[in-house]
């Protein structure tokens, strides 16, 4: 350990703060400076391209190619003053994290002589050897043909370390045949898809002029930072991301001393580094604090749009993990590192904005309340919306946050749980229970708005104080937080999935609609007429409880909501009817690419899980159970040694009898676990069963496994324990 200790970079680098910002230590003033954005674009390409782009960039449009070659010169010459020799397509095939492939600027004229180039071709598309990226079976099809394209409303950007300076170019990741084997094509299908729904319904209500209805994200992100020392010791934090073993420290967080606490400095020098190198990329960081349990903090960035806001939550996870080294530190991603106490979460904020012709719809949140009962008409419609799809596709939702990391966390501390219900606050609430009830039916629609309490909405964003911080999406003035969203995962495909079901939702309300303006005159009397039965039928998934009480999974299950605990069952929503049907009449995946992502992610569960029940057997085989038996010997060497010298008392008899019987209980578990391990492992049956097996017999293996090495860690001295304790790792001295 001490070897160790010595080697950890313990130089804060501070300097670094101060020196490298070009354009001086305010933010603002080198705020982006690493990404080739709207600014540097304006001042280097010529008017024309850079309107074009403009235009391609703000209508979500495919880049049009006759502008490449102007686009792709002013990059390279960007780049190369910038001390850049590579570049790279940087996608997001579905490994939870992003994929590269550098290629240099080097290239050769006629005469052999190096220069840098960098071809409107190599920018807009390139072709990575795709065999190796999880496709779940779409990977026949194609015969691991695909190539990745540039994504133009995702800037492109410079990631320095030390000696290399690499330009990355934000893509998607398609096969031949279009199907999108990454993470972000799915996410902007689903955004173009709401966004035509959406102003289909806008145009009904009488907004027209909407150019692009876009979805608004802001991920708030949870994470540990540990000594790296200490990581290094924990195999399993190396290998699987939490601890598999570690017995619970007299103090966790019932203090309630870490929230919102003092920044230690050491972790203050290291989070302000991590920020100085995010906002170089263009990442609007805004609020850092510590979370609920030791060591746990919290990072969030200003909302921007969604797709933007998935790849920079991509840069904040990648950039904590490398900066925290430069810090003899570690973060750690992971939904649960440690047991009992809270996991980490990754909230997304979530709503829906207007980019229109008109100064008054332009910006417009369509989650916002606005001040006249027009405006309040159209906040209804697509509250509604969204309830509705959540309500209709609540398994789905699950299946989209379902992980083995998430696993641990959903239902554990302060963790929503793994039913999905929608908090209003009490105002919301109420009006939506008046209207499900046709209150004042009989009057005319502008007095029956006020009844309502419709039309003096504006104050719900202020109201909205007493948040229910156990919901899994709450609503929260202006938008929904969806906070069921695991820590280390892309959120990409969890968003996805939202926008989806509301566009359907959107357009059911909006055939809807269409057909009640047949009868009903008044547009505000024909929208509470839809919004009613709307409200009403999806009333089960609201809820203003507690979530994480025992009364609510019984009220859940009265309700007929799901409560899908584990991964599997969860992951089995990906494939049900309802969401083919969704999946079909959106086009936002077909079949083929549908059934892919459900099978990418069993088996990535089982991978998860098998890499942590042969983790844990190494530490159980390698680490615990050798230590247990070097202390028992030494008790019973010395008991024997007692005897001979004719001690009376001989305690060390009992303690090795109680430490036997500890290694007895554990090496039986150990057992059990190592069957669990080969049926799975020699099962030759499907994903799906291994899956089953895995987070039944497996995860209560590992539950017993632990419990008994736990138990032994706290029968064993301290220098015979072989890893760092939670106590050494959560509360750094
Ligand atoms: P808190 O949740 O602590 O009250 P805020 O409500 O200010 O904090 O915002 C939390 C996150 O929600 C921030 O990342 C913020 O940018 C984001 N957010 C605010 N408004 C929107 C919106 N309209 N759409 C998406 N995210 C939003
Ligand atoms: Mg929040």
């Amino acid at each position: 350990k001490a070897a160790l200790h010595d080697m950890t970079v313990k130089a804060p680098a501070l300097a670094r703060l101060n020196g490298d910002a070009k354009g001086g230590t305010q933010t603002s003033q080198y705020f982006g400076q690493n990404t080739f954005g709207a600014r540097q674009m304006r001042d280097k390409l010529p008017k024309k391209v850079f309107q074009k782009l403009q235009a391609t960039i703000r209508l979500g449009k495919k880049l049009d190619s006759e502008i490449a070659a102007p686009i792709a010169e002013a990059i390279k010459e960007w780049a190369v003053s910038k001390g850049v020799t590579h570049y790279t397509h940087w996608f997001q095939p579905q490994t939870g994290l992003t994929a590269e492939k550098h290629d240099a600027f080097l290239s050769f004229d006629d005469e052999g002589t190096p220069i840098e180039a960098f071809s409107a071709a190599q920018l807009i598309q390139s072709e990575p050897d795709a065999s190796s990226f999880p496709s779940g079976g779409l990977r026949a099809t194609w015969e691991a043909r695909g190539y990745t394209a540039w994504n133009p409303a995702s800037p492109v950007f410079v990631v320095e370390g030390p000696g290399t300076r690499t330009l990355c170019i934000p893509s998607v990741f398609i096969g031949y045949n279009g199907e999108a084997l990454d993470e972000m094509t799915p996410l902007l299908r689903s955004s173009d898809v709401l966004s035509e729904k959406a102003i289909a319904l806008l145009e009904l209500l009488g907004d027209s002029g909407v150019q692009r209805v876009i979805t608004t994200l802001g991920p708030e992100q949870e994470y540990f930072l540990i000594d790296r020392t200490q990581f290094a010791l924990r195999p399993d934090l190396v290998m699987a991301g939490r601890t598999l073993v570690g017995a619970a420290p007299p103090r966790g967080q019932q203090l309630e001393d870490h929230y919102f606490g003092n920044i230690p400095e050491r972790i203050a020098a290291c989070i302000a580094e991590v920020e100085h190198e995010l906002y170089k990329l263009g990442v609007p960081i805004v609020t850092r604090h510590n979370e609920v349990a030791p060591s746990q903090f919290e990072m969030a960035p200003r909302f921007e749009e969604t797709d933007l806001a998935v790849d920079h939550n991509q840069l904040v996870m990648s950039t904590l993990r490398r900066v925290a080294l430069r810090h003899g530190l570690q973060a750690l991603l992971h939904e649960k590192p440690f047991a009992g106490i809270n996991g980490s979460g990754k909230h997304c904020n979530w709503s829906m904005s207007l980019a229109a012709d008109s100064a008054d719809l332009d910006g417009l949140n369509l989650l916002k309340p606005g001040k006249t009962p027009h405006q309040n008409v159209r906040f209804l419609i697509f509250l509604a919306a969204v309830l509705q799809a959540v309500h209709k596709h609540a398994g789905l939702l699950r299946a989209g946050i379902g992980t083995s990391g998430n696993e641990h966390r959903l239902g554990a501390n302060e963790a929503p749980p793994a039913i999905i219900s929608v908090f209003m606050g009490q105002t919301l609430s109420q009006m939506i229970d008046d209207i499900s009830a046709g209150r004042s039916r009989e009057k005319h629609a502008s007095q029956q708005l006020i009844d309502l309490g419709v039309a003096k909405l504006p104050d719900i964003e202020k109201d909205n104080t007493d948040r229910n911080r156990t919901s899994p999406f709450a609503f929260t003035g202006n938008k929904f937080e969806f906070r069921a969203v695991g820590s280390s995962q892309s959120i990409a495909f969890p968003v996805m999935l939202l926008n989806v079901a509301v566009a359907e939702a959107i357009e059911d309300l909006t055939n809807k609609l269409r057909k009640q303006l047949e009868t009903t005159k008044e547009i505000d009397d024909a929208v509470l007429e839809v919004v009613r039965p709307s409200f009403k039928a999806s009333a089960s998934v609201l809820f203003e409880g507690n979530n994480y009480s025992d009364e609510w999974v019984q009220e859940a299950e009265r309700r007929g909501l799901l409560n899908l605990r584990r991964t599997p069952e969860a992951l089995a929503q990906l494939t049900t009817e309802s969401t083919r049907k969704l999946f079909a009449s959106t086009g936002v995946l077909s079949e083929a690419e549908l059934e892919s992502r459900y099978h990418v992610r069993v088996e990535r569960y089982v991978k998860d899980m098998l890499i942590e029940l042969h983790t844990l057997q190494q530490i159980v085989d390698t680490l615990v159970l050798p230590a247990a038996y070097s202390y028992a010997n030494e008790l019973a060497t010395g008991a024997a040694h007692a005897k001979s010298a004719g001690v009376g008392t001989i305690p060390q008899v009992a303690a090795a009898d109680r430490v036997g019987k500890l290694i007895v209980a554990l090496e039986e578990a150990r057992g059990a676990l190592g069957e669990v391990v080969t049926r799975a492992e020699h099962s030759h049956e499907s994903p799906d069963t291994c899956a089953k097996l895995l987070t039944s017999e497996g995860a209560d293996a590992m539950a017993a496994v632990r419990a008994a090495s736990d138990a032994l860690e706290l029968g064993l001295p301290d220098d015979h324990w072989p890893l760092p304790k939670y106590r050494e790792m959560l509360f750094p001295v």
